[in-house]
């Protein structure tokens, strides 16, 4: 399937989770078994080009796309958790939301220092997801170059703000 006939699968649903917002949803695209196979090889390809050693995604959709895509390549695979859901001592980072904050958490002992992880999520919008996902996963002793995306939303400027922290951003589609 092409990136084209991949955006068809996607549904956006309106005021979800909250009034003005148009809601991008990757659920009917994980609920299409070839659209979920050609997601994952697209997105595999990406991460083997890219040089990956190791594969992080982030919680919760992150795992589906970074999961499928490591077992593809046979590479580790390395969760960015939401706070209090691994059982070890953690590495963790604050980062801004519209309104509060909120933390992602990484076991050090996931990373092995210098490897190459690349990181992928369903979705960069403002990009503060996945920064603070690098950040964590750099002071775990990564390498982290690239992030990879099922969808950008480009006009909210997570792949330019990306950019000024080394990371190269690469999505199935916009
Ligand atoms: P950012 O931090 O503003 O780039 O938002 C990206 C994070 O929020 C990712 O972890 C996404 O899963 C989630 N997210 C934001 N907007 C959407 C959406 O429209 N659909 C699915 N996930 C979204």
């Amino acid at each position: 399937m092409t990136p084209e006939e991949l955006k068809q699968l996607i549904r956006t649903v309106p005021d979800f989770p909250k009034p003005g917002i148009m809601f991008r949803d990757v659920t009917t695209l994980i609920g299409h078994g070839a659209g979920l196979a050609a997601a994952t090889e697209i997105l595999a390809d990406k991460a083997r080009d890219a040089g990956a050693h190791a594969i992080a995604g982030i919680e919760a959709r992150g795992f589906i796309f970074g999961a499928a895509a490591a077992a593809r390549l046979g590479v580790p695979f390395v969760p960015v958790r939401k706070p209090g859901k691994l059982p070890v001592p953690v590495l963790a980072m604050d980062y801004a939301l519209e309104y509060g904050t909120d933390t992602l958490e990484v076991d050090p002992a996931a990373v092995i220092d210098g490897q190459s992880v690349v990181l992928i999520d369903d979705l960069i919008a403002t990009g503060g997801t996945a920064h603070a996902a690098v950040q964590l996963l750099r002071r775990a002793g990564a390498v982290v170059s690239r992030g990879l995306f099922v969808i950008d939303l480009p006009a909210l400027g997570g792949a330019d703000r990306l950019r000024g922290a080394d990371l190269t951003v690469d999505a199935i589609m916009a």
